[in-house]
């Protein structure tokens, strides 16, 4: 019986990336593991799969009776829904510790470091194999996207370290420059639908008894968005019914001046005011500096809950 390796609903790219990396580890150490996604991939991990001629791990979203590997997340509200009835082998993630808990010995590789793959890369070097040129290119890129090209405050000195190590395997000179052109395929934003937007890198979490749902998207110039806040605020409010949420956000980061302009729609939006101690005004709230949702966002929100 083959193991799945997966990350999170509405994957992103350490998760894609992820899921190929520790599944290629896992398969030299001789077990026999399947990278899978739970969902359909954004244009920046499409740009990166083509770059390193990575194969689209299959689509997956229901494990009951499976044995699992579950990277980049630790939390149910972003598993696949019958995860109770999987066997969790293995936790390899950078977030909160979530509320998935498991039957039996598992192995764990949880740090506060940038991304996924900074952790699988030094798996890699703990059980000493050699990480593939692409697949290195791959992880690097991963790395590149979490950390916001180093400039997130989640990135460390492992994160830029390995980076090094991983742009040399894969023999790429300038990995800032592959990451400025991987950021401007991520903030094409025109001609896509605004629940594809708002949903693109977006992550549900239960604080207290209801449920937060919040999105992302990092883009290298805001003003893409300007004529386009009415219509993701539509959606935003439609999101909220069709997640049953008590309130759902979405940041659009800008990677260039640092910082998110927020967008909420909330059964009682003081407590955003209150987590953030701001005032929003036509709903909205300019946070200098934030670029990170696990860091800079959910640890406020979480207390108000
Ligand atoms: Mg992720
Ligand atoms: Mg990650
Ligand atoms: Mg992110």
């Amino acid at each position: 019986m083959s193991t799945y390796v997966f990350g999170h609903t509405n994957p992103d790219s350490d998760s894609i990336v992820g899921a190929i990396a520790l599944s290629y580890l896992k398969n030299k150490l001789g077990e026999d593991t399947i990278p899978t996604r739970q969902g359909k991939i954004s244009p920046e991990t499409e740009f990166i799969l083509n770059k390193f001629n990575g194969t689209l791990p299959e689509l997956k979203t229901s494990y009951a009776g499976e044995d699992v590997y579950i990277l980049d997340f630790s939390d149910k509200a972003q598993a696949p829904e019958d995860i109770s009835e999987a066997t969790i082998v293995g936790i390899i993630d950078h977030h909160k510790l979530g509320d998935l808990t498991t039957n039996t010995p598992l192995e764990c590789w949880i740090r506060p470091v940038g991304c996924s793959n900074t952790i699988i890369k030094e798996m890699f070097d703990y059980h000493e194999v050699e990480i593939p040129k692409d697949i290195a290119g791959m992880m690097l890129c991963a790395i590149l996207s979490d950390t916001v090209i180093f400039k997130s405050p989640t990135c460390t000195k492992m994160d830029t370290k390995i980076c090094k190590q991983l742009a040399e395997t894969a023999g790429i000179e300038d990995y800032k420059a592959l990451g400025m052109e991987m950021f401007i395929v991520k903030s094409e934003v025109q001609g896509a639908s605004p629940r594809d937007l708002t949903t693109r890198d977006y992550k549900k979490f239960d604080m207290g008894s209801v449920k937060v749902g919040v999105g992302q998207l990092e883009v290298v110039d805001l003003s893409v968005f300007d004529n386009m806040k009415e219509d993701l605020f539509a959606d935003l409010k439609e999101l909220k019914k069709d997640d049953n949420l008590h309130t759902c956000m979405l940041l659009l980061t800008d990677i260039m001046t640092e910082g998110s302009q927020v967008l909420v729609v909330s059964d009682d939006a003081s407590k955003i005011e209150k987590a953030f101690d701001i005032k929003l005004e036509n709903d909205q709230v300019w946070l200098p500096g934030v670029l990170s949702r696990k860091k800079q966002i959910i640890p406020f929100l979480q207390p108000q809950f």
